[in-house]
């Protein structure tokens, strides 16, 4: 079937619209009260709202392309474990809130989808709830969804059901949300979440960067998640730290991209005696264009550009760093587009 990225980007935003339906029927569901999570093999949790929002999110991209290659974080397993009965109907009941037609088969099969090669000729790549433990606790989550060809994303879309750009504090939630999306040479834009107004949606542009400016680190709510010291001296190499904010998920790439905070950091904690971890594709994709199309530059700490080709994680990099050009050159030299 033929395509073009226009089409490509209007089905993605269609897709994480519809997800973020479902994932806002799982919180609403919830009125206020706990919401529970089954926890994976890697010891990460998962939520209703995570498997909904990722058979929401493919079937809407079948619908449009015909069978597509995805590199999803989420898959069926889990949910064909009969203890789970109870947990695989309100996933089909949340799916149900964006796409009626959806069944227990359906919704079973899509999540069965066989997990695409970045490293082949282009494929989706989708995180269907971005800072699961946000949304546990009421922060902020995305659902970011990206369109990957030789070894960068090319095409971004990210709803942010509970991001406001105009908030003192975004780690907050408010009351709607927004949708954020890209494409490679086309620049960055957003808009209100459920909107269908792409051609007035308002320009995302990072405001440029100055030696002796202060530093503003973006950081991981979870501490467990990155080394917020270590990212503070790395800017320290820049210029003098102003505030931090720190918030879940990959919306901070968002505000990266409006001008709230102008370091996106990630550094990996070392543990004694085990391998430093390593990114996931489907964490960053979306956001680095976003980021990258609103006037920012990416690459890891040691400078090196970011390869979304390794696999499902980013093999070949350490950590990750994005920000305007001056700021980012400044603590990685080599970064950056020759
Ligand atoms: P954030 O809210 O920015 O921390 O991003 C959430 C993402 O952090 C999740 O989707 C995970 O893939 C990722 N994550 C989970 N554990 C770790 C860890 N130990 N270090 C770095 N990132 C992690
Ligand atoms: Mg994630």
């Amino acid at each position: 079937m033929t395509t073009t990225p226009i089409h490509q980007l209007l089905v993605a935003i269609e897709a994480i619209q519809a997800a973020a339906i479902a994932t806002e029927s799982v919180r609403h569901a919830s009125a206020g009260g706990t919401l529970s999570a089954l926890i994976k093999g890697d010891a990460s949790p998962v939520t209703v709202a995570d498997f909904a929002s990722q058979a929401v999110v493919l079937s809407i991209l079948q619908s449009a392309f015909g069978h597509v290659p995805l590199l999803g974080e989420e898959s069926d397993g889990l949910l064909r474990d009969p203890a789970n009965a109870a947990i695989l109907d309100a996933v089909v009941a949340a799916a149900r809130t964006a796409i009626p037609e959806l069944d227990h088969r359906t919704v079973l099969d899509l999540l069965a989808h066989e997990r695409a090669d970045p490293s082949k000729d282009g494929c989706w790549t989708l995180d269907p709830v971005d800072g699961t433990k946000g949304f546990l606790r009421g922060g902020q989550y995305a659902i970011a969804l990206a369109w990957i060809e030789e070894g960068r994303p090319h095409i971004g879309a990210m709803a942010c059901p509970r991001l406001a750009l105009d908030l003192d504090d975004p780690s907050q939630p408010a009351a709607t949300g927004l949708v954020a999306f890209a494409l490679r040479g086309g620049g960055a834009r957003w808009m209100s979440l459920g909107s269908d107004e792409f051609e007035s949606a308002e320009p995302l542009s990072a405001p440029a960067w100055r030696l002796g400016e202060p530093v503003e680190l973006l950081l991981s709510a979870e501490s467990a998640h990155g080394d917020g010291d270590a990212a503070g001296e790395l800017g320290l190499r820049a210029g003098p730290l102003g505030r931090a904010l720190r918030l879940d998920s990959a919306s901070k790439y968002v505000l990266l991209a409006h001008g709230r905070g102008n370091a996106y950091m990630r550094v990996p904690r070392i543990s004694p005696g085990k391998p430093e971890r390593k990114e996931c594709v489907w964490d960053h994709a979306a956001g680095v264009l976003i980021a990258e199309e609103a006037g920012c530059v990416t690459s890891d700490l040691d400078g090196r550009p970011l390869d979304f080709a390794a696999g499902p994680t980013l093999a070949y990099n350490r950590g990750l760093l994005a920000g305007p050009p001056a700021l980012v050159r400044a603590i990685a030299p080599s970064a950056g587009p020759a």
